[in-house]
């Protein structure tokens, strides 16, 4: 089941998998089964999605194509270490 989730609720969420349905964002978070698409504070759910390494850590930065919001999400279990 797909869940839709508020842009000012999606900050921070780590995410443990996503995927690109349409267009649409979805992603799932640790303990839920259910998936989320994130929706914008514009109200559009169409995103430019990128993975950025940053110290280490991956991270998932989205960003809207109607009016260039952006959020950026931990991913969980994903770690790089520098040879
Ligand atoms: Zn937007």
């Amino acid at each position: 089941m797909t869940v839709e989730l508020p842009f000012a609720q999606a900050s921070g969420l780590k995410v443990t998998a996503w995927k690109a349905v349409d267009g649409e964002l979805h992603v799932r978070v640790p303990s839920f089964s259910d998936e989320y698409s994130i929706i914008c504070r514009c109200g559009r759910h169409h995103w430019m999605v990128r993975t950025v390494l940053q110290e280490g850590r991956a991270i998932l930065a989205v960003r809207c194509h109607s009016c260039g919001s952006t959020l950026d999400f931990p991913l969980e279990g994903f770690s790089f270490r520098p040879p």
